[in-house]
């Protein structure tokens, strides 16, 4: 594992900003923003990769919100947020765009195009984020996650992990996604609308079905 890290100041404040390296391919990078407090405060967001939310901004998921959420509390208390540059669960963009392609002409949810497309739902694995945040020293953390399977992909290696939610409220066009996320994948969420944080966007009052 190669190692590099310099000062980043950013819009949250300042962080030191870590590369690790696992091989030669872009996606074998995992980034690290650690804030200084961290060994202490031990919270730490794991996030993958959601370029359509985070790059071109898309509204059909939560994960822009939730990243932003967790760069702001850890900037906050000290912490770290650390990026794998795996999209689509780690299953790659092309397969993740497929899998939008069947929610939108068949309306299948990212869990069946996913088996449709014979894709494993969750293929992550969390072997190099183990063994990352043991290189920072953190052995034991608090975790920003609404995912159980995140909490024992983690305990697997070893980690002590205790929970800390991290629930963005519903907007009318990622309360789909969302219900999926909860239905299928097990995600800890209670799915309550709030106040939209986005201008001009009424809190919907959504209908949940189980
Ligand atoms: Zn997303």
């Amino acid at each position: 594992m190669e190692h590099a890290v310099a000062p980043m100041r950013s819009a949250y404040g300042d962080s030191q900003l870590h590369c690790f390296s696992f091989g030669a391919h872009e996606e074998e990078n995992v980034l690290c923003v650690a804030v200084d407090g961290y060994l202490t405060s031990r919270l730490v967001r794991v996030q993958s990769a959601c370029y359509t939310a985070e790059i071109f901004r898309s509204v059909d998921c939560d994960c822009h919100e939730q990243l932003d959420q967790s760069l702001q509390r850890v900037h906050d208390q000290g912490g770290v947020v650390v990026y794998m540059l795996a999209d689509g669960r780690g299953a790659g963009l092309l397969t993740k765009i497929r899998g939008l392609s069947l929610n939108a002409s068949r309306g299948l949810d990212t869990f069946d195009a996913y088996r449709e497309l014979g894709v494993e739902p969750d293929p992550r694995d969390y072997t190099r984020i183990a063994a990352v945040l043991e290189r920072l020293g953190l052995h034991e953390v608090k975790l920003l996650t609404n995912n159980p399977r995140k909490v024992e992909g983690l305990r697997r290696h070893g980690l002590v992990v205790d929970r800390v939610p991290l629930e963005i409220p519903p907007t009318t066009e990622s309360l789909p996604y969302l219900a999926t996320k909860r239905q299928k994948f097990g995600h800890l969420l209670e799915l309550v609308p709030g106040a939209s944080e986005r201008e001009g966007v009424d809190s919907p009052s959504p209908e949940v079905r189980d």
